[in-house]
């Protein structure tokens, strides 16, 4: 086998002309500028000061290199270096001045940020509507609820060096110890808040102040029917509190699931439970949690009660802690609050504590405001547990963040990384858009580094005739029809103010 074959008569020189590497950036670009993003951050970040580069371009060129892979603002390049494509674009030394006037103006300048984003996500989300005829909806198990915006909180360490200003040490490792909120219909991040590593991961009022900003994110349409989510041992009375205060108004309609804690009360109530009063969990295909137990037969077919092994069970507990010999143990909850348990075989070597090593299973606890009087399958205990299972997806957001500019904060000052934050949310944001406006099929549930490698990275050949510049794709690329068809979605949209 002649290994080396590929490389005869192979010659490298440096003579091509109007080649494009990174040519899928252009729709990206496209797409903040129609959906007024770009102009309504150039408004929000506006200087009297006669600038060569408008501040709300170089954030909206940040956020898109950012989108394409950039992990520290040297990257920033990626745009300048396609001059031909992308015209005049900052400098890295311009990005850094940029991100440092939005570091010192502060809580305004962020606020101003947040509106223009906001502005831009109403013309975004009217346009998935447009194309898809709603927001997605929400997945619970085998179900999807519609018309329902779900929103996810998730405290996340990111791991850096001890140099950096609010990298401290924190239970779950060392680093800064951002709060975020995700909307899961869209898979987009709509606030995050940075914070100090030391920061508690079910802060009161870092929750608040991120759902708030969450729900403000939110186009106005979109509030009405909220669920929130959030797991960990969550629940708080200030946030049970600003949940059920939400869910009261007028016009609205929330609904929480929020984890709890797994206390002595709780315990007790538990050793309460009759045997059949747990009811089997499903798994994400709606499917009963059960699989075949060791020394089942040889029919896999089988019915033997003994031949299948129950994986995970639920159960309500409000009536055992609400109405229990020892009164309400709940008093001082809203009456609205109800408390359920799963119980799930633990994984071998699993680090069990006294009550489950004794007991056999390992308990989760929640939280809901679901309505006891509601029917049908969201009514039922087994899709209960799902729907705050289903919030465990906020950690492939959280991940594939972390792959787009929340992993890795590129300055020693707080406020910097702040301002960073906010570029990094827009990236995810423009992302979120581009697969929602603009892809079909797998690319339009694909990953970040998927969609860098098939659209945002793709070579291409700029043409140019007379004022007309084409911009040709490598007709052998996979993705080339992918590309153009965006392109033509993206350029239809209407251009927004
Ligand atoms: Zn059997």
């Amino acid at each position: 086998m002649n290994t080396t074959g590929w490389l005869r008569g192979l010659e490298v020189c440096a003579g091509g002309t109007g080649i494009v590497s990174h040519a899928g950036l252009a729709l990206l670009r496209a797409l903040a500028d129609k959906t007024g993003l770009t102009g309504g951050l150039s408004g929000a970040l506006a200087s009297r000061r006669p600038l060569v580069h408008d501040r709300g371009q170089v954030l909206a060129d940040l956020a898109c290199a950012i989108a394409d892979g950039a992990e520290v603002i040297s990257d920033f390049r990626v745009l300048a270096d396609q001059r031909e494509l992308f015209g005049l674009v900052a400098s890295v030394p311009t990005c850094w001045r940029a991100l440092n006037e939005v570091a010192a103006d502060g809580p305004r300048a962020a606020a101003r940020i947040a509106g223009a984003v906001n502005a831009a996500r109403r013309v975004a989300w009217a346009g998935i509507e447009a194309r898809h005829g709603a927001l997605p909806g929400v997945a619970v198990a085998d179900m999807v609820l519609e018309g329902v915006t779900c929103l996810r909180l998730d405290a996340s360490v990111v791991a850096c060096h001890s140099e950096k200003e609010g990298a401290e040490p924190n239970f779950k490792g060392f680093g800064l110890h951002p709060l975020g909120c995700w909307c899961d219909n869209t898979a987009e991040p709509l606030a995050a808040k940075l914070r100090p590593g030391s920061a508690g991961s079910n802060t009161v009022a870092d929750h608040l102040e991120v759902l708030g900003a969450a729900v403000a994110a939110l186009p106005p349409k979109f509030r009405r029917r909220l669920m929130v989510t959030c797991d960990g041992a969550g629940a708080s009375h200030g946030l049970i509190e600003r949940l059920d205060a939400l869910a009261a108004r007028p016009g609205y309609q929330v609904i929480y699931s929020v984890g709890w804690e797994l206390g002595e009360r709780e315990r007790t109530a538990l050793r309460l439970v009759p045997g059949q009063a747990w009811q089997i969990a499903i798994d994400h295909h709606g499917e009963v949690r059960e699989r075949r137990a060791d020394d089942a037969c040889g029919d896999r077919g089988c019915a033997h009660r003994t031949c299948w092994r129950e994986e995970a069970h639920v159960t309500e507990l409000t009536g055992l802690l609400r109405q229990g010999p020892a009164g309400d143990q709940l008093d001082g909850w809203p009456a609205t609050m109800r408390i359920f348990a799963r119980r799930e075989r633990p994984h071998p070597g699993a680090q069990l504590t006294l009550f489950e090593a004794e007991d056999g299973w390992r308990y989760s606890l929640w939280v809901t405001n679901l309505p006891a009087r509601l029917r049908g399958w969201r009514a039922d205990p087994a899709y209960i547990d799902a729907a705050h299972r289903v919030h465990a997806r906020v950690e492939d957001a959280v991940r594939t963040g972390k792959d787009t500019g929340l992993g890795k904060f590129p300055s020693q000052a707080f406020t910097v990384n702040q301002a960073w934050l906010a570029a990094a949310l827009i990236a995810a944001t423009l992302l979120a858009w581009l697969r929602l406006l603009a892809l079909d099929g797998p690319l339009a549930k694909a990953e970040p580094k998927t969609l860098r490698y098939r659209i945002l990275h793709a070579a291409a050949r700029l043409a140019r005739s007379g004022r007309r510049r084409r911009l040709k794709i490598s007709a052998t690329w996979p993705w080339a029809l992918a590309i153009v068809t965006a392109w033509d979605r993206i350029t239809a949209l209407p251009q927004a103010p």
